[in-house]
């Protein structure tokens, strides 16, 4: 190390500390890159190799970038899941004796990033830590660096379920313990999470006030996940909040799948939000009204009484339509509350920020108002929660100016009044500024030089120019000629000499004074962030109810009704997606009517025929009435659902072959697995990825399961029409179709669920529909009838089979499983596991090991 230059040891010092990021090393006006990092940013980000000589024999690679544009290379590596490491030169370098100080003054990493263009408004960016409590259990934390949200939950259901849980928040950063990362190493690679290790030095002092709310069990994730923000944040962190708890039990859990199949925030083609009941929904006009409906969507309730309370403020909303118009258009001119006040606390708030910040505070008074003018009482307890924060904009309104610019060093932020001292150097500035003015004129009328004028720069100050054709008619005994341009010279006077010193004195004091007012009021704001938090969180409910009204209005939704028992009554559902997809068609609305005696309908019907819209629209319904808002339904009844799952086929799975069906049965197995009485389930076409007797007989041994063991409301649709045999063998199960019909020679489909299985010779109707010759169709009907005879014996036959080969009760039955396997364990195999147990593997030499494997290989 000692062959290198100051500088470089300065750099390799500070690069150990930060060997899991790229080092931007602050040099005069670019960060450069060192050795290793400087070869892979430079392909990353596609910026040229070049070299330094660093004192040692070889040079040593670098590359850079310049700092006022640093900003997009460090999302490009962040959002690629690097860090990277903010180094910058702490002193003045005029003033350093030797090597300039140089520290690192933030790690930004893909969980922490908070600014630019890969930060999209209306989602939030989270962080997460997770801790092991037992072998299935873990304890999560997570928070937004960037609005100061926090939250914790215990995930149960092993690695899988921690990996789903990360990924429906959408968090690409999960600080873990060492042990943890190699457990989890590959799977999160594979989903792009970034794992990063846990800081173990340091206190868990300063964390204490942020957990005491939280169970035992859930404190040490939190603490791990503010001790690494800390760490990498190295700045001010006061907005960030307490962590809550999330309550799973109070939740109407749906597994990242089931969310996915049912496109409540992603479509299954991925892409954009178009489609999605999201996209439907969001009719916020707050980015944090925004942000809070994803929230929701995410974890809908399943609590009763918190359910009806959100419904019974969106049903005041529809009422008082008046009021609500009134407090979408106060809302549109509320900025990102909760955004602001996170840069409040990290300091790097500017003055256009603070002018935003009390625009929005300037519209509270008014909302309160028109919240409590109103006759609901929901609406007036809403109002009268609200901190009009009048306090908080007072302060602004009267130190900030009407239309302050982004930079803070530059003036024209404080407003007049607001420090004496101030506005005494700005009066001494501005009066000076008129005196030159004055002498302008006085100077003009002295020489009688029309043209001539006083201008300023920075180098030479204030000067009197004079154009060339007319110096030689003036008297300029009492200039001093201070420089010489083409066509003109400039001059100066005593006077205006001693005049601008005191301009320049004030105008410069009076910038020094503006900027160190700003930084006083922002650290004086630290204290309201809280307050304004607070706010924030009402604000973005209140602009989530709204939303729920707007769209209810809309789309016509109706408000359902819970009770305690299980029976589930749609009348005139509607899927809100397709229907506004389908545009100017008709969508036709089903009734699904599951009561304690008959809890499972197995629906038949030709492809395209509407079945799986009529599943979704069902769960939709339930997700929606559970996040507190209206439903697409002429009548809704329902019961509080704990937990949705749903096997729903996307269109690739029919060329997709085998994995696929691994899917389908990873899918079913967690539904079944998790499923209680209270859970929502939705088959589609289960066993359509295996052949059709293995298919039929999954399908039915799992509808006998869901039947007998779990007992939960159940939506099956297949297209094995044998299985519609099954409403003679299971009580709660009931047949419906979808049905079809022909119009002038064409298949048309009417979308309408009846009761009763579908006309099983579909198929052959729809080719004789299609023209196909007589002779196919006639040749159709004689084979479907022989297959119809044979089928039947076949499927008491799958049944019985079904009965022992079934998956699930295998499960259930897995000890007993064990022990029958073990008897079917032959002579030899004993034989070969007795000498096996009794070795003395400690007192034996290879070469005999070896010998001992080949004679056990030669008994089996
Ligand atoms: P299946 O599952 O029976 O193959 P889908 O549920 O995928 O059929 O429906 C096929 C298409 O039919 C949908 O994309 C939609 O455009 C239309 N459709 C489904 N249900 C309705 C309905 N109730 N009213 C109007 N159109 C519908």
């Amino acid at each position: 190390m000692t062959t290198y230059t100051p500088m470089m040891q300065q750099y390799l010092l500070i690069k150990s500390e930060y060997k899991d990021a790229f080092l931007f090393f602050r040099l005069g006006d670019f960060y450069e890159l060192f050795f290793d990092d400087a070869i892979s940013a430079s392909q990353i980000l596609e910026i040229t190799l070049t070299s330094r000589d660093a004192g040692s024999t070889e040079r040593v690679p670098m590359c850079g970038v310049p700092h006022h544009s640093a900003q997009g290379y460090i999302e490009t590596l962040v959002s690629k899941g690097y860090k990277v490491a903010i180094c910058e030169q702490t002193e003045d370098p005029k003033q350093a004796k030797g090597v300039v100080k140089r520290e690192v003054i933030q790690l930004i990493t893909p969980g922490t990033l908070t600014e630019g263009k890969t930060i999209d408004g209306k989602s939030n960016h989270y962080i997460a830590a997770a801790e092991q409590l037992s072998e299935n259990s873990f304890a999560l934390a997570y928070l937004d660096v960037s609005t100061g949200e926090t939250n914790t939950l215990l995930v149960e259901g092993g690695t899988k379920s921690l990996l789903q849980q990360l990924m429906a928040f959408n968090i690409r950063e999960l600080v873990v313990t060492e042990y943890l990362q190699v457990l989890l190493a590959e799977q999160a690679a594979n989903l792009g999470i970034v794992l990063s290790l846990e800081n173990e030095e340091g206190t868990d002092e300063n964390s204490i006030q942020y957990v005491s709310n939280l169970p035992k069990s859930l404190q040490g994730a939190a603490k791990c996940l503010l001790k690494y923000v800390e760490r990498t944040q190295m700045r001010s962190l006061t907005h960030i909040q307490p962590f809550t708890y999330t309550e799973t039990k109070k939740l109407l859990r749906i597994d990242t799948n089931s969310k996915r199949n049912l496109e409540l925030l992603q479509s299954i083609r991925g892409g954009d939000q178009k489609g999605t009941l999201l996209w439907l929904l969001d009719e916020t006009v707050t980015a944090m009204g925004g942000r809070k409906l994803k929230q929701w969507m995410h974890q809908p309730l399943a609590d009763k009484s918190a359910i009806e309370e959100r419904l019974s403020i969106v049903t005041d909303i529809l009422d008082e339509f008046f009021i609500r118009d009134e407090l979408r258009e106060l809302l549109r001119k509320v900025y990102d509350l909760e955004r602001l006040a996170g840069r409040v606390a990290f300091g790097n708030v500017g003055g256009r920020d603070l002018a935003q910040l009390r625009e929005s505070l300037r519209q509270v008074p008014s909302i309160k108002e028109q919240l409590i003018s109103s006759n609901k009482a929901t609406l007036v307890k809403l109002g009268e929660k609200l901190d009009e924060c009048t306090d908080i904009e007072q302060l602004l309104s009267k130190a900030i100016t009407d239309h302050p610019p982004v930079a803070i060093k530059e003036g024209d932020v404080i407003r007049e009044g607001y420090d004496d001292k101030l506005d005494e150097l700005r009066f001494a500035a501005r009066n000076g500024k008129d005196w030159i003015a004055q002498l302008e004129q006085k100077e003009r009328e002295i020489t009688g030089i029309k043209n001539l004028k006083i201008g300023y720069n920075r180098i030479f100050g204030y000067y009197i120019e004079i154009t060339k054709s007319n110096i030689a008619n003036a008297d300029l005994t009492r200039y001093e000629r201070k420089q010489t341009l083409a066509n003109a010279e400039r001059y100066i006077t005593e006077e205006l000499k001693e005049k601008e010193a005191v301009i320049l004195n004030a105008e410069e004091q009076s910038l020094a004074l503006e900027y160190d007012l700003f930084v006083e009021l922002r650290e004086q704001l630290k204290q309201y962030i809280p307050r304004v938090q607070e706010l924030a969180s009402e604000i973005s409910e209140l602009d989530v109810y709204i939303s729920f009204a707007v769209v209810s209005e809309k789309y016509r939704f109706v408000k359902p009704t819970f009770h305690d028992g299980r029976a589930l009554k749609i009348v005139g559902g509607r899927h809100p997606v397709v229907e506004k997809m389908l545009n100017k068609q008709m969508y036709v609305p089903n009734d699904c009517i599951l009561t304690d005696e008959k809890n499972m309908m197995l629906i038949t019907g030709p492809n395209m025929s509407g079945k799986s819209t009529f599943m979704r629209q069902v769960a939709l319904i339930v997700v929606l009435a559970q996040m507190g808002c209206y439903v697409p339904a002429d009548e809704a009844e329902l019961p509080i659902t704990d937990q949705i799952f749903t096997r729903i086929g996307a269109a690739d799975d029919l060329v997709a072959g085998q994995s696929t069906f691994m899917v389908e049965m990873l899918e079913s197995q967690n539904a079944i697995m998790n499923a209680t009485d209270k859970s929502l389930l939705l088959f589609d076409e289960i066993g359509r990825g295996t052949s059709t007797y293995d298919g039929m007989a999954l399908a039915q041994a799992m509808m006998e399961y869901i039947h007998d063991k779990i007992g939960a409301n159940t939506l099956f649709s297949t297209h094995y029409h044998e299985l519609t045999a099954l409403e003679q063998q299971l009580q709660r199960l009931q047949n419906v179709h979808v049905s079809a019909t022909e119009q002038d020679g064409k298949v048309v489909f009417l979308h309408k669920v009846k009761q009763g299985a579908a006309d099983k010779s579909y198929g052959v109707h729809v080719a004789q529909l299609a023209e196909m010759p007589e002779a196919i169709i006639e040749r159709a009907r004689v084979l479907l009838e022989q297959f119809e005879s044979k089928d039947c014996q076949t499927t008491k036959e799958v049944k019985e089979d079904a009965l022992q080969l079934s998956l699930f009760e295998e499960i259930e039955k897995r000890k007993e499983a064990q022990l029958s396997a073990t008897e079917k364990v032959s002579q030899a195999e004993c034989e070969v596991l007795e000498r096996l147990e009794k070795m003395n593997i400690m007192g034996t030499s290879p070469i005999q090991a070896i010998n001992v494997l080949y004679e056990l290989q030669q008994l089996l």
